[in-house]
């Protein structure tokens, strides 16, 4: 049985090229965005393991709110972000552990990404 293919009737692609979902231009796979219209490449992003979330803001919000783990709700750890609260940031300590963890980039959001981009 034939599948029905969307790209079919287009030229094939290159390896590491795909098209983009927002203008359908060609582009490599490993941009982060399209070249063309800018649109984000959400599965390159997610294959390169950094999270699109600013590392700036989680680390000011750590800073301020760190005992209330409103930085963990903002990289969508909801569940640890309760327990944060619950337990005041686990007498400080914890909320100092994300601090630092946020400094030197190894801090990771809901889908185990990196937040490293400031
Ligand atoms: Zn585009």
């Amino acid at each position: 049985m034939a599948s029905m293919d969307a790209n079919g009737s287009r030229q094939a692609l290159g390896a590491q090229e795909q098209y983009c979902r927002s203008c359908a231009a060609v582009m490599s796979r490993e941009a982060l965005a399209c070249p063309k219209c800018g649109a984000p490449n959400a599965s390159a992003v997610a294959a390169s393991g950094v999270s699109p979330k600013s590392r700036t803001v989680a680390l000011l919000l750590c800073f301020f709110f760190g005992l209330f783990g409103v930085h963990r709700f903002y990289v969508g750890k909801v569940g640890t972000g309760i327990a944060m609260i619950l337990t005041l940031g686990g007498l400080t300590i914890w909320s100092l552990i994300d601090f630092i963890m946020i400094i030197v980039g190894s801090f990771t959001d809901s889908e185990g990404r990196r937040v490293e981009t400031w």
